[in-house]
């Protein structure tokens, strides 16, 4: 089996790496550490987070904009 050596991104300790795995759980600081960052899925997986944050902002921007529409309409 061909591990590989990573870094943890938190404590800095050497980790040995399966293959197959994009992300390893550091068993010193408990961090994760994802590997690989050219791979394709975990680039997917960042730009679907940064995606939902731009939801989430939007979600707020829409329901405040309902509420000062009501009070408008109230008046
Ligand atoms: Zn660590």
């Amino acid at each position: 089996m061909a591990g590989r050596n990573e870094r943890c991104s938190w404590c800095g300790i050497q980790l040995a790496v399966p293959p197959e795995v994009c992300a390893i759980w550091c068993a010193v600081c408990f961090g994760m550490t994802l590997v690989r960052p050219n791979d394709p899925f975990i680039q997917a997986q960042n730009s679907f987070s940064h995606v939902t944050s731009q939801f989430r902002g939007f979600m707020n921007t829409f329901m405040k904009a309902s509420v000062n529409s009501n009070r408008a309409g109230g008046i």
